[in-house]
């Protein structure tokens, strides 16, 4: 017993054809920084100062010229000032003379190191020095961190904290950034029921525009959420038509499957231009892509898991091209696994694993539990995914997997 299609298309085959397809987009605005976080630069950053400002001292002691360090022994130096952070010594050191000087105190003229507190035996305005302290020593040049003209964020960097207040340090105080890319997206189900409403017979919760609306907000998408659209044709053409008209994307989930696809394969090829593809991969085998209107279209399986599944490893890597983020391949290591993995050879799977330290604090994984596409706790206690290949035909436990942390994901 095997899964092979010789009709579907590999994963990474399907991820080629979309990120192929979709385009970044050029438009940008310029936000003030702390708006700018999550947002994807458009241009390079170029520092106009350096950083640090001015030559200064990395820690509290004296500020000395190297000449007057001894080779042996010890030598007495006179104090005459003390250099302040944001407070300069504004006098030249001359020789056998040393300026108390505090963290971030800028270099008094004449000198180019400091003798750190603790070496300096200190008696009135004089120092008695040894000679542990080399040439330079406990001084940060200036220009060391960022030079001016160097180049600190390229376009296509997505704005972390960090790069906020890189920005701030050197001054800057709006940023230009590619616009907000929006989406649209609606489930497809009679059998779905919005949070409010009583359960009948064989209905469940739609859970697919939470996880939707979660992973497309930390994305920074503008979100349209067009609720749940019946499965009839009026209303989901309708659906199209008016996701279409405003958004970039639009995303929906459920009615892919075999049975349902041809319903809503008649109604796209009125308004767009989509292929259907079995992807052999599990869980997530069909799925929808192409064009609808002028927006990019993406049909992901009705199955929960399948949806965040396919949404990971498709819809997030095209969204962040069109928003112009430079991305990165996923965070993919190997690494040992304590849990037996079942697995039927011809799709590549995607279970859900808890990455952890075992006892001796190496990096270890198993498995959620039970892994089916309807299972959303296995996902909710999950910390990364646990890929097995193609032809794999499961592993024993102690066996060697590849796993994609969640942090990968943004
Ligand atoms: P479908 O792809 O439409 O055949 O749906 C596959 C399975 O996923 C069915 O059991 C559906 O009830 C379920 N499902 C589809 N859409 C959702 C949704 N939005 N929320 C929760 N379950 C869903
Ligand atoms: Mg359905």
């Amino acid at each position: 017993m095997d899964d092979f299609d010789p009709k579907s298309l590999p994963v990474d085959a399907a991820l080629e054809r979309i990120l192929s397809a979709v385009q970044p987009e050029t438009e940008f605005e310029n936000v003030p920084v702390r708006a700018a976080l999550n947002r994807v630069l458009h241009a390079d950053v170029v520092s106009g100062i350096n950083v640090p400002g001015g030559t200064n001292s990395a820690m509290d002691g004296y500020a000395v010229a190297s000449a007057d360090l001894p080779a042996s022994g010890v030598r007495e130096l006179e104090v005459i000032g003390t250099a302040w952070a944001g407070r300069p010594f504004p006098d030249r050191l001359g020789a056998g003379q040393a300026v108390r000087i505090m963290t971030g105190g800028i270099l008094p003229a004449g000198a180019d190191t400091v003798i750190i507190q603790e070496l300096a035996q200190r008696s009135g305005d004089r120092i008695r020095i040894g000679s542990e302290t080399r040439p330079g020593d406990n001084v940060r040049a200036a220009g060391e961190d960022i030079a001016i003209g160097a180049r600190v964020l390229a376009a296509g960097t997505r704005l972390t904290p960090a790069d906020i207040g890189l920005l701030a340090s050197l001054g800057i105080g709006s940023v230009a950034v590619r616009r907000r890319i929006r989406v649209a997206f609606f489930s497809t189900g009679d059998e779905l029921r919005s949070i409010g409403e009583p359960l009948g017979p064989g209905d469940v919760y739609d859970s697919n525009r939470y996880t939707l609306h979660g992973m497309l907000s930390r994305l920074g998408a503008e979100i349209t959420d067009m609720g749940v659209v019946g499965d009839r044709r009026p209303e989901l053409e309708a659906a199209f038509v008016k996701a279409a008209a405003t958004a970039d994307v639009v995303i929906t989930s459920g009615g892919v499957s075999v049975g349902e696809a041809d319903f809503v394969k008649e109604i796209l090829e009125k308004t767009g231009q989509v292929e259907f593809w079995k992807v052999a991969m599990k869980p997530g085998r069909p799925l929808a892509f192409g064009r609808v209107g002028d927006a990019w279209f993406f049909g992901l399986p009705g199955n929960p898991v399948s949806v965040m599944v396919t949404f990971y490893q498709f819809v997030q890597p095209a969204l962040r091209r069109l928003m112009g983020e430079n991305t990165p391949a996923p965070h993919r290591f190997q690494v040992r696994c304590e849990s037996r993995l079942k697995k039927r050879p011809g799709r590549v799977e995607f279970q859900r694993g808890v990455l952890a330290a075992d006892a001796s604090g190496r990096l270890v994984v198993r498995k959620t539990g039970a892994q089916g596409s309807g299972i959303l706790s296995s996902m909710a206690n999950a910390n990364c995914f646990i890929i097995l290949p193609m032809d794999s035909t499961g592993v024993e436990a102690g066996a060697v997997v590849e796993v994609e942390p969640f942090f990968g994901l943004v």
